[in-house]
């Protein structure tokens, strides 16, 4: 069975216990041999470490989520953000950015919240995780202001057009597809999935939200993300396998220290 790597997964979200658990179950034996779980505040960030110190196939990544900042001291936090990254779990920084769909948070607030948490990555050498939901344009400002070219990272659930994610690769960083991707309306992914070299690509499910077909609208989990691997498979036109091969090897080039943390 080809093995896969879900690279966005919020496992704080499921119910400690048996419902964690069984998740983590299945994604075993779905061949999910690695999940990166994301935090979206400092609370969460610290509960996803706990998972992972009881979960050697789980990898962190630690910070606010733009919808969270207006509840928060910006200061506070990334002394906080600072002490988690200490954790041996912690391979990046994220998930952080701007979402200007729902605007949560103030925009100014997002953007404060966003750039110094890009300025952190830097120093903590960090990859790290962009959230952006029709906040595109400010996005691609302030990661190109920041300059965040010495450590990388990845768009999330990338919801811009092919000439975006084009841009978004030449910064340097990889695009994510999750979910959306097998929906009857796809949009542009299905021709960004297909455009941009396999090289640059990454899978996620962002479970629990966004469930693929045949899932979609029920909970999601990572053990799905082989329904997107298919998806991207089939319109590329090539095997699962070879999907599976290059966004693992992928995800590992951008997450360096979590190679050396999961070949222990
Ligand atoms: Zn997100
Ligand atoms: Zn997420």
């Amino acid at each position: 069975m080809e093995m896969l790597i879900d690279s966005h997964a919020h496992l704080a979200m499921y119910e400690a216990g048996d419902e964690r658990e069984s998740i983590l179950r299945h994604a075993e034996e779905a061949g999910v041999t690695t999940i990166l779980t994301i935090g979206t505040t400092v609370e969460d960030s610290r509960m996803n470490l706990e998972i992972a110190a009881q979960h050697p196939q789980v990898l962190t990544s630690i910070g606010v989520h733009p919808h969270d900042v207006k509840e928060v001291d910006l200061d506070q936090c990334l002394e906080a953000l600072r002490q988690l990254s200490l954790s041996s779990s912690v391979v990046a920084l994220g998930e952080i950015g701007l979402d200007y769909y729902w605007n949560n948070s103030p925009q100014e607030m997002q953007q404060a919240f966003f750039r110094k948490q890009l300025e952190l990555a830097k120093t903590l050498d960090l990859p790290v995780i962009i959230h952006d939901r029709d906040a595109h344009k400010d996005t691609l400002r302030i990661i190109e202001e920041v300059d965040v070219s010495s450590v990388g990272g990845v768009f999330h659930c990338f919801s811009g057009d092919l000439a975006m994610a084009e841009r978004v690769r030449e910064l340097g960083f990889l695009v994510s597809i999750a979910g959306p991707v097998t929906f009857k309306k796809a949009g542009e992914l299905p021709r960004i999935a297909k455009m941009l070299p396999l090289e640059s690509l990454l899978i996620e499910t962002d479970c629990p939200y966004l469930a693929p077909v045949p899932f979609r609208g029920k909970r999601n989990e990572p053990a799905y993300v082989r329904y997107t691997a298919e998806k991207i498979a089939e319109i590329r036109g090539v095997s699962l396998e070879e999907i599976a091969k290059q966004t693992s090897l992928n995800f590992f080039r951008l997450f360096q220290k979590g190679n050396t943390l999961q070949q222990g």
